[in-house]
């Protein structure tokens, strides 16, 4: 593997057990500059990221460059370097989206390849809660992952969000690996699929394409709804299953919804699906959403009580996504705030998903309110001309959560700003996304400001 694809590949892998902020923000613009004699350089852009690989990351980096080249990475030295001596990195570093370019990597049947696809560490069938609502699809997983090609082929789980399509579809192949590390596995999402085709026409490499979803021992695709609309790729899955078919290939895929629902799902290939095995998933019911808060605490080291987490699981009852984040904003505020779990403390802080999604009752006023009220300016101190560093600071916080909880256009909110021009605004949120990666304090000061929004605080 050369630098880059070994780089990419830790991207990846560093990228499924880090958060997506501490990731965007450190690994962003870094590079292998040179492995020799068992010492890496790794360039990052900035003295601040080299601080922060160095003293936070160190150790997972080492760890992934070694599962990755046989051990044979000794030290590590990161030096301020850009790539190819560019000055500064585009917005969106091609290496993170690289990284995820690689779950669709041609799998290399001389390497295990267990690091090269991109899949969650614990998304197994071991962390995989089976319950009413899961039980079927569950099994179906199973039987599948230990008869490739024999037991159901293809095997089509669809089921609303967040219920655990994407555990299960990588639980298959995390336990391919283990019995096979040779394997050789596509994972790969709908839109992946779609893009890695659309990119193979552009660049007249429709062959190559076709060899890396063709020559594979397995295929999971996830998410597969995306596929409607798009008849060219439609097209060229029609063949990539036919060719995997034929060869008792296993091909898992999970979908949203039921083949037929899928609109302008072509018939012949809704009629493909339904060869194999089709499974539903359903919300969890009580008892499994129990035992999935039980075992979350249990992950964190979280005692809560069993009356507590009934009186949590009777009432978040519409995903296991949300209820992993409801158990995961408990733990923070009773951490963060050295409190023990109550009824009313649940009360308080889970208001946003006990009483369904109050993201929506945000708005730009209460926005641009709540961040004078906290700075203790008036708002149209906030939202006027002056410059003085006590109200510039505040202002541009504003914009960037108006950015990033109301998702408003740099153009909109320059209008709620007395007119400012959109890319004064847009330079605002880009510097703010800067402070924000290296300044603790002002990561702590929107996450207050945010509780109060949300009134989880
Ligand atoms: P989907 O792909 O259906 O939208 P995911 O597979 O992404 O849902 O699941 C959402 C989250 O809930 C993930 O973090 C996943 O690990 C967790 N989860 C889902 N089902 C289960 C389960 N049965 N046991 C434990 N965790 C689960
Ligand atoms: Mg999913």
């Amino acid at each position: 593997m050369d630098n880059e694809k070994l780089w990419q590949t830790s991207l990846g892998d560093l990228e499924v057990s880090l958060s997506k902020a501490n990731y965007t923000t450190w690994f962003k613009g870094s590079f292998i500059q040179e492995i020799t004699d068992g010492k890496a350089i790794i360039g990052v852009p900035n003295n601040f990221s080299r601080e922060w690989l160095k003293k936070k990351f160190h150790p997972q980096i080492l760890e992934t460059l070694n599962k990755l080249t046989n051990n044979t990475v000794l030290s590590i030295d990161y030096i301020v370097a850009s790539k190819n001596g560019a000055t500064s990195e585009p917005e969106n570093s091609p290496l993170i989206h690289k990284a995820v370019d690689n779950s669709a990597t041609p799998v290399n049947p001389q390497n295990s390849h267990r690091q090269q696809i991109k899949i969650n560490d614990k998304y197994t069938f071991e962390h995989f809660i089976v319950g009413g609502g899961n039980r079927m699809a569950h099994a179906a997983a199973e039987a599948v992952a230990d008869n490739l090609g024999q037991a159901y082929n293809p095997l089509f789980i669809y089921g609303g969000v967040g219920l655990g399509k994407t555990h299960l579809i990588q639980a298959i192949a995390h336990r391919v690996l283990e019995k096979n590390p040779q394997i050789r596995i596509v994972y790969t999402s709908c839109e992946q699929f779609t893009n890695s085709f659309v990119e193979s026409l552009r660049k007249g490499m429709v062959s190559e394409f076709k060899q890396v979803y063709r020559d594979v021992d397995m295929l999971l695709l996830d998410d597969i709804q995306f596929i409607a609309g798009k008849e060219t790729t439609q097209e060229e899955f029609f063949h990539t299953f036919n060719a995997l078919h034929q060869q008792n290939k296993q091909i898992v895929i999970t979908s949203d919804r039921i083949p037929k629902a899928i609109p302008t799902l072509e018939s012949r290939l809704s009629s493909r699906f339904e060869m194999g095995l089709i499974v539903d998933i359903n919300p969890p019911d009580i008892e499994t959403r129990s035992a999935i808060i039980k075992s979350k605490c249990t992950e964190k080291l979280f005692n809560l009580n069993d009356d507590l987490v009934q009186y949590i699981a009777a009432r978040i009852t519409s995903n296991i996504r949300e209820i992993e984040g409801a158990v995961n904003r408990l733990i923070a505020h009773c951490d963060l705030n050295q409190i023990q779990p109550t009824e009313d403390v649940i009360n308080e802080c889970l208001q946003q998903f006990l009483t369904g999604n109050q993201q929506k009752q945000v708005s730009v006023g209460k926005i641009i309110k709540m961040v004078a009220a906290y700075y203790n300016i008036s708002v149209d101190n906030l939202i006027g001309e002056k410059r003085n560093k006590e109200l510039v600071n505040p202002r541009h916080i504003a914009m960037h959560l108006l950015r990033t909880e109301l998702r408003l256009s740099y153009p909109t909110i320059g209008k709620e700003f007395g007119g400012k021009d959109h890319t004064t605004i847009m330079h605002a949120c880009q510097k703010m996304d800067k402070e924000l990666g290296k300044d603790e304090g002002l990561q702590k000061e929107i996450i207050t400001i945010k509780e109060r929004l949300y009134n989880v605080a």
